[in-house]
């Protein structure tokens, strides 16, 4: 039996899919959305940053883009998580066959990722329960609601540099070097220009509400912490395809023109996973362009 046939299917069904998958809905273009249900944030309770919803629980601001997508009755959505895609160039143009972790495949003539980032989070116990809730990655989500207490970097390489500076907007900055930060004596002056305190010795645990504990046994608590963790592709499905990958600062993502048509014929990506930058709004934006793109090809092909 051949797979059941969309105009699009959308790979991500969060912020940027959700945002992709709206104009082609209000084009009555026949969609699949297919979602893993693993958001980046989904260890946040408050999202920042975006208008007229700031300080939101972001997985009520994903649930009302899914409710009211889903009201349109040309969008149909599968919980799966999309394992294998396969690309046919056929006569009248590309088509995509797309094959989900429950054995089902499904076809369309174009596809849009909207796959998201995974955080290498560094191996320090106690990090990652604490992620999105005393330990954050972007001091303009989370900085401002530590009101300018104590607030502390744990070093990953010279990005933290970058990161300390930029915090001594937000609070009162220690840059724990952790083994990872070798400071020149440029960056030395510059950190202690902006009045940032320089810690050094390997970070054993985080510990409390966001307590630094150093393999020597001081202990320093903090209001908030940062991390500038490395990230890579949530999905193997743009790898799978051939997609260029850019090298961004904290990582790769996905090339695309400024249409977020990538360099594979038919294939749009979006969202974190097409940018070096990344937020609710950014990814909103990102969606939507790639979504009118993508009617654009369909239309004019
Ligand atoms: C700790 C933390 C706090 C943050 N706080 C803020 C904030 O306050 N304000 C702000 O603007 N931004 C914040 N961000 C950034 C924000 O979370 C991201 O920019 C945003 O989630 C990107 O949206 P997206 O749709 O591109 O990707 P995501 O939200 O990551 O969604 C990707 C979706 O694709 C799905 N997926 C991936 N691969 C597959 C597959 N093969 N098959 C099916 N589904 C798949 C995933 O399961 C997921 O549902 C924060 C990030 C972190 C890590």
């Amino acid at each position: 039996m051949s797979p059941q046939h969309f105009d699009v299917i959308v790979v991500g069904g969060s912020y940027a899919g959700l945002s992709a998958a709206m104009p082609l809905a209000r084009a009555r273009r026949s969609i699949l959305m297919i979602d893993a249900g693993q958001r980046r944030n989904r260890t946040v309770e408050r999202a920042h940053g975006f208008l007229g919803h700031d300080g939101k629980d972001p997985a009520a601001i994903a649930a009302l883009g899914r409710e009211q997508l889903l009201a349109y009755p040309n969008v149909q959505w599968r919980d799966a998580l999309a394992e294998q895609v396969r690309r046919e160039t056929q006569p009248d143009g590309e088509r995509f066959v797309v094959t989900c972790n429950d054995g089902v495949s499904v076809a369309a003539d174009r596809l849009v990722l909207a796959t998201g980032l995974t955080d290498d989070l560094p191996d320090i116990p106690g990090l990652a329960q604490r992620w999105g809730k005393t330990v954050f990655n972007c001091p303009y989500c989370d900085g401002y609601e530590l009101d300018l207490g104590e607030v502390g970097v744990i070093g990953t390489g010279a990005l933290s540099v970058h990161e300390s500076m930029m915090l001594t907007d937000w609070g009162t900055v220690s840059l724990f070097t952790n083994a990872c930060v070798d400071l020149d004596a440029d960056q030395a002056a510059q950190l202690q220009a902006r009045g940032v305190t320089i810690v050094d010795g390997v970070v054993a645990s985080i510990d409390e509400h966001a307590t630094v504990v150093l393999d020597d046994g001081r202990r320093l608590a903090l209001r908030g912490l940062f991390v500038a963790p490395r990230q890579r592709m949530t999905s193997a499905l743009p790898e799978q395809l051939g997609c260029t990958l850019e090298e961004g600062p904290f990582g790769s993502f996905i090339r695309t023109d400024s249409c977020k048509a990538t360099d594979v014929p038919g294939v749009y990506a979006c969202g974190d996973a097409a940018r070096a930058t990344h937020s609710l709004a950014s990814a909103v934006g990102d969606g939507f362009q790639a979504g009118v793109a993508v009617h654009q090809s369909l239309v004019f092909a």
